[in-house]
Formats: structure tokens, sequence, C-alpha cells
């Protein structure tokens, strides 16, 4: 299958299921159409083979079967991801059981001022009355439970998401936020570069300064480079590495702006708290490259220009040899 039409593909195959192209859902057409999970191909194989539909939980439960065979963590935090279809599916379960609980407290009060229009007098008309106020009264209270259910309920999606996609040490989008913008963009069709950065020596902060230090160095360097590169979002992309996803086929842009971001990264003076001994310039090395065939061959070639810049000297950017563009070939 190529990887043009890969979107368009997983949204047919989605609707030829009648399935709801939510992000779930769309990651294991994906993954079942790329053939990239054993597990997956192997399961829903079965399935079309049998000539049976895909059901919404026959989903939930295969995508839970390749997140636990799997070692890969990114694919375990996928796992939470189903965690969150679930929140998703119990709150709208709640929503659905209030909204019976209302019907019922309105046909019961509408059956008791039948009783009051058919002209009830005395204990009749009390006890209709007094039954009114009482169901209302209990009404108010299980709205009340539901509701606060709902915020728990909320709340608790919020957390499960933010863990999913913000890196907790700097707060900025983590590896797995960051695959989702490329993969975003992968499925839209838009050209876009990528530009790989790892701090210059950084073990060294470590070994110098202590790992607490050398989170702090982490922290700013993350907080710098969001400044300044906005609005092209930067990830965490593992250890002292950063990873750009810029809306724009223009590597050379690109590779000047993430020197510009250097160069300010240069001028902030990370201080040790203890002493206010200036710490002196972080550097870093960095790689750029333009979207390729696939993000993989994108990424690859991100990092082979990173490695060209660790490799002849640091502290500086270079961008990946435009040899072989797909799309200028196109
Ligand atoms: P180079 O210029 O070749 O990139 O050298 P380097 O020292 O930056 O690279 P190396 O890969 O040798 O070391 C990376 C270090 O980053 C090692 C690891 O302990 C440190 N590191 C990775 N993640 C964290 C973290 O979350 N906090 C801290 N304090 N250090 C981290
Ligand atoms: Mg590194
Ligand atoms: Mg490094």
């Amino acid at each position: 299958m190529s990887n043009d039409n890969i979107g368009r593909d997983v949204l047919a195959f989605l609707t030829g299921n009648l399935l709801d192209p939510t992000p779930l859902n769309y990651r294991f057409g994906y993954l079942y159409l790329t053939r990239s999970s054993k597990v997956i191909c192997h399961e829903t194989d079965t399935y079309i083979e049998n000539g049976m539909r895909m059901k919404q939980e026959t989903i939930v439960e295969i995508m839970g079967k390749h997140a636990s065979a799997s070692d890969d963590p990114e694919e375990r935090i996928a796992a939470r991801d189903e965690a969150v279809e679930m929140f998703l599916n119990a709150a709208g379960e709640l929503a659905r059981e209030t909204k019976r609980q209302a019907d019922g407290v309105g046909r019961d009060i509408a059956e008791e001022s039948q009783v009051i229009q058919e002209g009830a007098e005395g204990e009749d008309l009390k006890g209709a009355i007094r039954r009114i106020v009482d169901r209302a009264a209990q009404a108010e209270r299980e709205l009340s439970t539901a509701s606060s259910q709902i915020d728990r309920l909320q709340r608790d999606l919020e957390e499960a998401r933010n863990k999913a996609l913000v890196d907790e040490l700097t707060g900025i989008p983590n590896r797995r936020a960051t695959r989702a913008t490329i993969q975003d963009l992968e499925i839209r069709k838009v050209r876009y570069c990528t530009a790989i950065i790892d701090i210059d020596h950084f073990k060294a902060i470590n070994d110098t300064y202590g790992h607490p230090v050398g989170d702090r160095a982490l922290r700013l360097v993350a907080e710098s480079l969001r400044e300044a590169l906005a609005p092209w979002p930067v990830g965490r992309w593992g250890g002292e590495e950063f990873l750009v996803v810029a809306e724009t086929p223009d590597a050379q842009r690109v590779s000047e702006k993430v020197q510009i971001a250097k160069d300010a990264l240069a001028d902030r003076n990370l201080k040790l708290r203890e002493t206010d001994e200036p710490m002196g310039a972080i550097t870093f090395s960095a790689g750029v490259a333009a979207n390729y065939e696939t993000s993989e061959e994108t990424l690859r070639r991100a990092d082979n220009a990173l490695y060209e810049a660790k490799k002849t000297g640091r502290n500086k950017v270079l961008i990946a040899p435009d040899t072989g563009r797909v799309a200028d070939a196109a």
C-alpha cells in the first residue's frame, strides 16, 4: 500500500466497517493497513477472513492485546488511550442514565399532576403534592450525585490525556505527542521539516553539577526552544534530545530559525542556585530534514545530519542533503 493514500485508505476502511473516525479507531486502522503490528494483523485478519464485521468492542479488545503484547513503552502508553476511551464511554453512559432518571421524574410528576387536575381534594390532594415535592427533592439529589461523578470523570480524563501527551520534566509535548503531530501532517499530506536537536556534552553537566541541575538545564532548554521556535511545536524526543516539527517545506528557513534558537539559548545564563556561579553557555547540535516518503525516512535523515554536526565540531545546525526528494520527483 502506498504511503500516499494511507490516510484515505484508513478512513475508507473505517467507513466500510461502519466505525466512527475516533483517534483509537484511526490508529487501529493505520496499524492494520500498514501491517505494522503483528497482533493487530493476526486478530483482524481472522475476523475479516471469517466475514465478520469489526465492532467497536472488538477494536478496543484488539488494541488492548496489541498494547500488552508490545515491549515498546510508547505502545504501552497507547493502552492509556484506551483507558481514556473507556472514560468517555462511562461518561456517556452516566449522561444517558441521568436522562433516564430525569424522564422518570417527569413521568412520576405528570402522574401526580393528573391526580390534582382531576380534582383531588383533602388528603388526596395533600398526598399528591407531598409526593411531587419528595420526588423533586430525590431527583435533585440524584442529579447532584451524577454531576459530581461527571466532574470527577472529567478531571480523570484530563489527567489521563495530559499524562499521555506531556513530558513530565519539561512540560512540553512528549515523544508520543510529537509523533502524533507528524502522523497528522502525513495524513493531511502537508509538507513539513523536522529538526532533531541534541544538547552538546550534556553528560558533562550531569557529571559536574549533578542530576538535579541537569534536570533544571533540560527545563531551561525546553522553555527556550519553545519560545524561540513558536509557533512550531517542540517536543522532548528523548533524554537530552528535542524534535521540532515545522509546517513548511523550507529546510533553509527551519535551519535559520533553529540557529536563532541556538543563539538565544547561549544568551541565557543558567546560574547555580546555591552559589550564583554561572554555568557557561549551553549549546546544541541539530539536523534538519524536509519530509521524505515516510516519516521514518525523514527522521533518519535529520538524525544523520545531526550526527554529521556532532562529528564536525558540534554547536551547529546542518541540513540533510536534498538528494532523492520524493516530493520533487512527483
Ligand atoms: P554529545 O555532545 O555527543 O551529544 O554528548 P552528550 O554528553 O550530550 O551525549 P550522551 O548521549 O553521551 O549523554 C546524554 C546524557 O543525558 C546522558 C544522560 O544521563 C543524560 N540524560 C538523559 N535524560 C536525562 C534527564 O532526564 N535528566 C538528566 N539530568 N540527565 C539526563
Ligand atoms: Mg543524545
Ligand atoms: Mg547530547
